[in-house]
């Protein structure tokens, strides 16, 4: 198959933007594959911030960077993303949300509109020139549309000379496919800050 799958092609976008040495983001760690993925590009002289309201998400995640030898690399935190910037205090080359729930877990701890828009705007805000925030969008479950619809909304409206923003979707899946949304920076804001 030629064309990407969607969680192929956030992992070859976070590639892209991602060099040793940078401070990245998985803004929603789960069973850790992302954190993993984000650890082995960032090298040791960088580093992983990992959030997760979830404990087993958390020990899941450890789990599997003490597996790879890798948990020098990722700060995996028991925290909502929300609380991003009272964590994250550098530059940062790029973020990814898995939004939804954790698989072969509880399916009603989703990820909520509120706290995911917190999270992306405070995100925006520590995005380097050149970083991005990579949003894997899943929308099936109950909740899923109105995240979905919250999101969409506000990264329309994100003005084009600062941000760029791309979908990524196939268009005759069936079942509510998820999909993949990218927000690069390419300008820094004016002060006062805009989004
Ligand atoms: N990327 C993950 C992986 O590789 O397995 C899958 C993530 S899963 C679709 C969504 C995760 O978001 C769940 O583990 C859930 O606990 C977590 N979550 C929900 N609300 C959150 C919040 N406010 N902050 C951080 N994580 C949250």
């Amino acid at each position: 198959m030629k064309l990407q799958r969607v969680l192929q092609y956030a992992q070859q976008l976070l590639k892209d933007s991602v060099h040793e040495g940078d401070t990245v983001v998985d803004a929603t760690a789960g069973n850790g594959h992302d954190t993993l993925f984000l650890a082995q590009l960032v090298g040791d002289d960088g580093q992983v911030y990992a959030f997760d309201i979830q404990k087993e998400a958390v020990d899941t995640t450890l789990l599997r960077l003490l597996d790879h030898g890798l948990e020098h690399r990722a700060l995996v935190l028991n925290k909502g993303h929300e609380e991003v910037a009272n964590f994250v205090h550098k530059p940062v080359a790029a973020a990814i949300f898995n939004l939804g729930y954790l698989p072969g877990s509880n399916h009603t701890i989703i990820t909520r509109p509120t706290t995911t828009l917190q999270a992306l705007q405070d995100l925006l805000k520590l995005l380097k020139v050149g970083g991005l925030i990579v949003l894997v969008i899943y929308h099936g479950h109950p909740g899923g549309k109105e995240e979905r619809d919250m999101v969409m909304d506000y990264v329309r409206q994100l003005p084009q000379k600062y941000i760029h923003v791309l979908k990524y979707e196939f268009l005759n899946q069936q079942n509510d496919p998820p999909f993949v949304i990218a927000l690069e920076k390419v300008k820094e804001y004016p002060k006062p800050e805009i989004v």
